[in-house]
C-alpha cells in the first residue's frame, strides 16, 4: 500500500493552500481532488475580494493557478475521492472510490461545504429539469425566462444579480421580512429592476410538466394574512446555505452542534494528526481567502506535528 507523510483531501483554497505549504516544507503529500476539483470557487463568476487581484478573478481561472502552483512547487495533486477513512489505526488508512488505498501519517481534511436543499420531494423531481444549485452553472439555460432564487443571504443575493443578466424576471423567495445579506450585495440586487423580492414568502412545492413550470408559495404563513399563491417560473435555484462534507469520517472526528469539524485556531481536530482546514471546519467566515489561510495553518501543524514524532 502507498504511504504519504500528508494526504490532503479536497482540491479547495484550503486543500492547495495546505497542499503547497507542507510540499515546500519538503513533506511529501498527496492531494486528492474530491468530486468536484476547484471547489466552490469554480462554480462562482469573478472574485473581487482576493487579493492580489486588482481586477478581479474568474473563480475557475483561480483554481486552475492554486493547482498549478501547488504541482510546480512538488504537490501530488490527483483526481479521487476518499470513500472512507480509519483514524484508529497508525498510519491512517484511506480507501478511494476505485478501492484504492493510501496510508497516510498525517491528515488534511479540506472537503469543503455542499448546497443545501429545502427537502421538498419536488427538489427530487424535478432535479436537472429547473432545480439547481449553481446559478453560474445552470443560468444560461434560463436565458429571457423567469427564475426563483430562494434565500435572503449574500449567495442569494449574487445569483439573483447573475441570473437577472440573462432571465427576464428572477423572483427572491425570502422566508423572513428582511434580507441577512451584507448592505453591498444588498444594493447589488436593489439596482436590478427585474428582481422582486418576496418577504415573508416560502416555497411548498413546484409545478410543471416535464420540467418546472411554477412555484407554489405561501405568503406570511401562520398569520391572518396567510395566503397561497403561485409564480410561473422556469428555474428554481436554491442560495440558502451549505452543509460540510463529513459523511465519509463515519462519526471519527468531533463535529460542533451545526456538523462542522470541531477544530481550533491551530486546526487540530480531536484525533491527534489530523487536521481540519476551510469550510469544512468553518461555520462564520466561510470565504476563499479565510479558507486559504487555515489551509496554510494545518500545514504548519502537520510539520510541527511530524517533526514530534
Ligand atoms: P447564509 O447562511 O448567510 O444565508 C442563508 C439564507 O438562506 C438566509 O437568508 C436564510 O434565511 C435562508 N434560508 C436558510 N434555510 C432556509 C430554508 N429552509 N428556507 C428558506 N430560506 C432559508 O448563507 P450564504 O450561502 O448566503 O452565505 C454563507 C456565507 O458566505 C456568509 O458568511 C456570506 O456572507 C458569505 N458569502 C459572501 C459572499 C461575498 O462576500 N461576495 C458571497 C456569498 C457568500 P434566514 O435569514 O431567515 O435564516
Amino acid at each position: 500500500m502507498e504511504t504519504t507523510k500528508c494526504l490532503i483531501i479536497g482540491s479547495g483554497p484550503a486543500g492547495y493552500t495546505a497542499a503547497i505549504y507542507t510540499a515546500r516544507a519538503g513533506i511529501a503529500n498527496i492531494l486528492l481532488e474530491g468530486l468536484q476539483p476547484g471547489g466552490q470557487l469554480t462554480t462562482t463568476t469573478t472574485i473581487e475580494n482576493f487579493p492580489g487581484f486588482p481586477d478581479g478573478i474568474e473563480g475557475f481561472q483561480l483554481m486552475e493557478q492554486m493547482k498549478a502552483q501547488a504541482i510546480r512547487v512538488g504537490a501530488d495533486v490527483r483526481p479521487g475521492y476518499v470513500k472512507a477513512i480509519d483514524l484508529t489505526v497508525r498510519p491512517f488508512v484511506a480507501t478511494l472510490d476505485g478501492g484504492a488505498q493510501i496510508q497516510a501519517h498525517t491528515v488534511i481534511i479540506a472537503t469543503g461545504a455542499s448546497a443545501r436543499y429545502l427537502g421538498l420531494d419536488d427538489e427530487k423531481r424535478y432535479a436537472g429539469q429547473g432545480v439547481s444549485a449553481c446559478a453560474t452553472c445552470d443560468g444560461f439555460f434560463y436565458r429571457k425566462q423567469a427564475v426563483a432564487v430562494v434565500g435572503g443571504g449574500d449567495t442569494a443575493c449574487e445569483e439573483a444579480s447573475y441570473l437577472s443578466n440573462l432571465c427576464s424576471d428572477v423572483y427572491m423567495l425570502v422566508r423572513k421580512d428582511y434580507l441577512r445579506a451584507s448592505a453591498a450585495m444588498q444594493q447589488r440586487v436593489a439596482e436590478r429592476d427585474n428582481i422582486h423580492i418576496l418577504y415573508n414568502t416560502v416555497a411548498e412545492g413546484l409545478f410543471g410538466e416535464g420540467g418546472v413550470e411554477g412555484v407554489h408559495l405561501v405568503t406570511n404563513k401562520g398569520r391572518d394574512d396567510e395566503h397561497r399563491h403561485d409564480i410561473a417560473v422556469k428555474g428554481f435555484f436554491l442560495a440558502i446555505g451549505h452543509q460540510p462534507n463529513t459523511g465519509f469520517l463515519d462519526g471519527q472526528i468531533a463535529l460542533d452542534e451545526q456538523g462542522y469539524i470541531a477544530a481550533g485556531i491551530d486546526t487540530a481536530t480531536n484525533v491527534p494528526g489530523v487536521f481540519a482546514a476551510g469550510d469544512v471546519a468553518d461555520p462564520h467566515y466561510r470565504q476563499a481567502i479565510a479558507a486559504a489561510g487555515s489551509g496554510c495553518r494545518a500545514a504548519l501543524e502537520v510539520e510541527r506535528f511530524l517533526a514530534r514524532q
